[in-house]
């Protein structure tokens, strides 16, 4: 199975991150999203941030400009009949994946596998709306894509060894790592750090600590990078909250049972970063502690 030209289905954040990187790997690639306007804005994000990458030296010249030149964009499904592989990175929503599939199936080439990064939907449910359970998996990028050095790959009960052996080569051609995850709600990277955050948000809820003291003793105490508070607000608490939610109902395990301090935040409509408030007011010159 030889992949050379690569569908990117969906150009958010994760979608343009992808997109970014298959390129920079030497792959011809199709970003599509329900309108062409917004995959021609992802790809104004993605030069901006090629060019910061070769202000840093990350990348030559050269390589940017082919780089770039590699990427075409479009609008729908269509455009990815010639693709030897389709990745879908849209909204997380069943619906919005199940119909993706549904209409795409046609277009493809028989060969074509199609992969999806979705961040906690069953990928055997997913391949069972596909013509192609066999050729279709699990590759979860982690955000932001250029940066993030791992890929969880996911097998559903019916992808075949050539698809999985395939994904797998490409994750490193991509200069990634990858680890294997069985078909689990939230996989293996979400499924310990989601409750790791609702723990923390419990520990503010109870009153153990202020949003300052725990996110201090998580950086300095387990030496994260992030406070765990301050991640929440990075990922979104919105996201934070729905990924507790499939390991609630998925595992039916009352540990994962969300902290309702979480479920209040979401209610305000405070989300983190991209709301400008979260656990931290985003709103002047630096970020304040809300509790
Ligand atoms: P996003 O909201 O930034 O982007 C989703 C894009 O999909 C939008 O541009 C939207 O227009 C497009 N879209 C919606 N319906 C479509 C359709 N029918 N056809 C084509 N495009 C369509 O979302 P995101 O954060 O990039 O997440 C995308 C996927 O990646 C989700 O499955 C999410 O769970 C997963 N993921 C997200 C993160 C993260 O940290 N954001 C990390 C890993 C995986």
């Amino acid at each position: 199975m030889k992949i050379q030209r690569i569908g990117v289905i969906g150009a958010g954040q994760m979608g343009n991150g992808i997109a970014h990187v298959c390129a920079l790997a030497g792959y011809d690639v199709v970003l599509t999203d329900v309108e062409k306007a917004r995959a021609d804005k992802a790809l104004e994000i993605i030069i901006s941030n090629m060019q910061r990458q070769a202000g840093r030296g990350l990348i030559g010249e050269a390589d940017l400009a082919t780089a770039i030149g590699r990427i075409s964009t479009a609008e729908g499904l269509k455009a990815l009949g010639d693709v030897d592989l389709a990745i879908e990175a849209a909204t997380e929503e069943e619906s919005v994946k199940r119909q993706i599939f549904q209409a795409l199936c046609p277009h493809l080439k028989a060969d074509a596998i199609i992969a999806t990064n979705t961040s906690s939907i069953s990928i055997t449910r997913l391949a069972a709306t596909t013509d192609r359970p066999e050729r279709f998996m699990g590759m979860h990028f982690m955000n932001p894509v250029p940066v993030m050095q791992l890929v969880e790959l996911i097998r559903g009960i019916a992808t075949a060894d050539e698809t999985f052996q395939a994904i797998r080569e490409l994750t490193q051609r991509l200069g990634k790592t990858s680890a294997n995850s069985e078909d689990f709600p939230a996989f293996i990277v979400n499924r310990l750090l989601l409750p790791m955050i609702n723990e923390a948000v419990y520990t503010l809820y109870e009153g153990v600590g202020t949003v300052e003291a725990i996110d201090t003793a998580m950086r300095l105490g387990a030496n994260h990078p992030m406070g765990p508070l301050q991640l929440a607000d990075f990922i979104g608490l919105d996201i934070c909250l729905s990924i507790m939610h499939v390991l609630h109902e998925g595992l039916a395990d009352s540990k994962y049972r969300p902290c309702p301090l979480l479920v209040k935040y979401v209610e305000a409509g405070w989300l983190g970063r991209k709301t400008k408030r979260g656990f931290y007011d985003y709103r002047g010159e630096v970020p304040v502690p809300t509790r």
